[in-house]
């Protein structure tokens, strides 16, 4: 068979143009030498965001594009992204109030606005949004953005694309391709042997591997050059009360976020770090912790200690490398590289790009490739649900309800999980069920054999510290017994 598209990458990105080709009736193979999500994109702050800091350097196309993305992808995820409030507290010495004013004017206007909230200004001396600051922080600022679980993102990408007919190889690496007769003919590594993939063009959505794949694995030439910047993030036991993200200046003019995280705890996060390494795993340095730490606790009235770290992730950015000297004005906006001559099967390479823009990056990308692919259909995914998302007018609470109502013996925060996970597909893990034991066996946070089964049978998931760590967080809420008896169940062939 030969396939119109061969996706490189199992990232956001790669996953949603895979869902877009398929969905035109393209013919698609996406290969992730990993897991799903496995490289930057479980990585990050998981917000759906226009990108407030970046207005300061005049980023404004991301900024508006990001922006519309913001209301395009609640709508079609409601289950996986949800608004969140941010507070931005105004410290004395740092960004005047008129700046402060100007930026959250701009950030309401450049883009419609159709659920989110605008800005304005809060009092925080006695208030909820004030009781976990330092006194001296007596007013500030509030708007909403969302947040979303940035691993269930990629997998609904791509069990989208799949049931539009796409092949998903996880654990499958492009080791490499030629050109050969107007095709790609490429060798994937896959767990059951090596196998050649044709097809008509290729895309190269490796992220942080991006010219890696170029220059090794494709041995071609492009001009455009990744720029990888870590970012690191602590999670740590909930810092406040509320279900509100602060905001925080911090002295270098950068921005550190603190966001409930995982229902029990507060994820602080980020930081920015040239990277000179070859691109892999990552991990938090004492640097970041002390910097994380220190940039909440300029803010915070009890102090966050390393005591209260219970876990940490770190991420390359595969930025585009647009020059800039200090990392964290390095673009984030993100540009393509299409290598594509007379008679040879295209490449398009993709540097850069965030969450929040990867439904309309995958929307560029294949009007950039569409003259040279067979006919095919227009762009569809701004109107479209992802899996699980088609719930009555996007109503999070009121799906929540029906959840409740039809699966009472679910404890209320195993069914908010389970509803913010899965939405509508939750039902396709109950079945029948009647009761937890319906289930099959309890492994802990309301992780059950049933939604194990259905994570290998349905989503690709091969091994337990992808299920506990990157699928799901519930690693956070599981004892190491409980995460080694996940661990053996893996190991077992499914029934
Ligand atoms: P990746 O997710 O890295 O995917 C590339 C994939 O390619 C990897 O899974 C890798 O295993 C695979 N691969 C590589 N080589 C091969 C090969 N030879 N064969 C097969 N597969 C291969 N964006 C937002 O919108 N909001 C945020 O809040 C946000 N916060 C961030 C915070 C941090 C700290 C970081 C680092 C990034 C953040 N981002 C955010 C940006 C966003 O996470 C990234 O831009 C995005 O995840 C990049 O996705 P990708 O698909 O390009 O790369």
């Amino acid at each position: 068979m030969i396939y119109d598209l061969l996706v490189v990458g199992g990232g956001i990105n790669g996953c949603a143009i895979a869902r877009d080709a398929a969905g035109r009736g393209l013919s698609v193979t996406l290969v992730e030498k990993d897991d799903l999500a496995a490289g930057t994109s479980s990585a990050s702050t998981k917000l759906i965001h226009g990108g407030l800091r970046y207005l300061e350097n005049y980023e404004f196309r991301l900024v508006r594009e990001a922006l519309g993305e913001r209301e395009i992808m609640l709508a079609s995820a409601p289950h996986v992204i949800s608004p969140l409030t941010f507070i931005l507290p105004y410290a004395q010495g740092l960004r005047p109030a008129w700046m402060l004013r100007i930026g959250l004017f701009l950030y309401d206007h450049l883009a419609k606005r159709k659920k989110l909230a605008g800005s304005h200004g809060v009092a925080l001396a006695g208030t909820r949004y004030g009781a976990p600051l330092k006194d001296e922080f007596t007013r500030g600022f509030s708007y909403a953005d969302c947040r979303a679980d940035d691993s269930r993102l990629v997998t609904l990408n791509a069990l989208d694309a799949h049931e539009r007919g796409a092949q998903i190889f996880v654990g499958a690496t492009l080791t490499e391709a030629k050109r050969a007769d107007g095709l790609w003919r490429a060798m994937i590594d896959t767990p059951g042997g090596a196998r050649e993939i044709k097809a008509r063009a290729l895309i190269n959505a490796a992220g942080p591997w991006v010219s890696e794949v170029v220059e090794n694995r494709l041995h071609a030439i492009t001009h455009k050059h990744v720029r990888l910047v870590k970012g690191s993030h602590l999670v740590l036991r909930r810092l406040y009360d509320g279900d509100h993200a602060y905001i925080l200046q911090n002295p270098d003019k950068r921005i550190v976020f603190l966001i409930p995280y995982e229902q029990d705890f507060t994820l602080i996060g980020t930081t920015d770090e040239v990277f000179f390494g070859a691109p892999g795993k990552v991990d938090i340095d004492a640097e970041e912790t002390d910097y994380l730490l220190a940039a909440a606790n300029r803010f915070l009235k009890t102090p966050a200690t390393r005591s209260d770290i219970v876990w940490s992730y770190s991420g390359l950015r595969p930025l585009y490398d647009d020059g800039a000297l200090n990392a964290s004005v390095v673009t984030r906006d993100y540009a393509f590289d299409l290598d594509a001559h007379a008679g040879a099967a295209p490449v398009l390479s993709i540097f850069g790009g965030k969450l929040t823009t990867a439904r309309v990056l995958a929307e560029h990308a294949l009007a950039e490739l569409a003259p040279l692919l067979p006919p095919h259909g227009g762009a569809w995914t701004a109107n479209a649900t992802l899996p699980g998302g088609d719930f009555a007018n996007g109503d999070f609470d009121a799906f929540l309800a029906t959840l409740q109502s039809r699966a009472p013996f679910l404890a209320p925060k195993t069914a908010r999980r389970l509803a913010r996970a899965y939405g509508s597909r939750v039902f396709r893990i109950l079945g029948e069920a009647k009761s937890m034991e319906d289930l099959g066996a309890d492994y802990g946070g309301g992780l059950t054999e049933a939604e194990i089964d259905y994570l290998r049978r349905v989503e690709w998931v091969r091994r337990a510290d992808d299920l506990l760590w990157r699928r799901s967080r519930l690693g956070l809420h599981l004892t190491a017994e409980q995460r080694d008896a996940v661990a053996r169940r893996l190991e077992r062939p499914l029934d």
